[in-house]
């Protein structure tokens, strides 16, 4: 988990509860700083709020999958018979990657990836209970690759990750990057995240 929690990340973590319970939701590894952060948000307070990491909770390793986007084996649904718990990095993404997932790999958990492509973390745990819960394949799951958010005539960026692509009835703010109108979807994206970039603009992104 990164030392501070960054606005985008706080999105990210309350979209997550929004699609697993709390009593589900472990978030280690955190600063002391960062705790209180994050115990600011109620829903978060009921979530597990954890200073120690990972590796002191007494899980066994192998019922922890990594999910890696350098892993070597994609996650499928059987996989909900091998893992118990599912690990994410807290990181934020950055463009190029940096693998900084790494830093859980290295302490040699199983490891599945989503596709090659970065999702951010949201993403990557609603694509995982998906898979493992709902029993979809991957590739059965609608993604769309770096978005553009329009935010009016001559301002937008372009996300650098794979998202999931849900229905859109206002068709004209989305483009891909190969200038294809994509109709009637959009990228799921944590509740304020547009108005964060909108209001931050590069201040936000920390991409190369
Ligand atoms: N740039 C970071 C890196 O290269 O490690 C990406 C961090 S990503 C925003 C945050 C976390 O989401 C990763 O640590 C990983 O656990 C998960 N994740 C993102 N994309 C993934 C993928 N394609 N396959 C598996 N896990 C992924």
């Amino acid at each position: 988990m990164e030392d501070n929690i960054h606005e985008w990340c706080l999105l990210e973590y309350l979209n997550i509860t929004t699609f697993i319970s709390p009593e589900c939701f472990y978030l280690t590894n955190l600063s002391p700083d960062a705790k209180s952060q994050l115990s600011q948000k109620p829903i978060l307070q009921e979530c597990h709020l954890l200073t120690s990491d990972v590796n002191s909770m007494g899980i066994e390793k192998e019922r922890i999958c990594l999910l890696d986007p350098a892993s070597s084996d994609v996650l499928v649904p059987a996989d909900a018979e091998k893992f118990e718990y599912f690990l994410f990095g807290g990181i934020l993404g950055d463009d190029p990657p940096k693998d900084r997932t790494n830093e859980l790999r290295q302490f040699g958990f199983p490891t599945r990836q989503l596709g090659s492509l970065q999702m951010t973390t949201d993403t990557a745990l609603i694509v995982t209970k998906k898979i493992i819960e709902d029993s979809i394949v991957l590739d059965q799951i609608p993604f769309i690759d770096f978005p553009e958010i329009k935010f009016d005539k001559t301002e937008s960026v372009i996300m650098p990750f794979r998202y999931i692509s849900i229905p859109d009835m206002n068709v004209s703010t989305l483009q891909t990057t190969n200038n294809q109108l994509k109709k009637h979807v959009k990228p799921l994206m944590p509740y304020g995240m547009i108005e964060l970039l909108k209001n931050e603009g590069d201040m936000v992104l920390e991409f190369e």
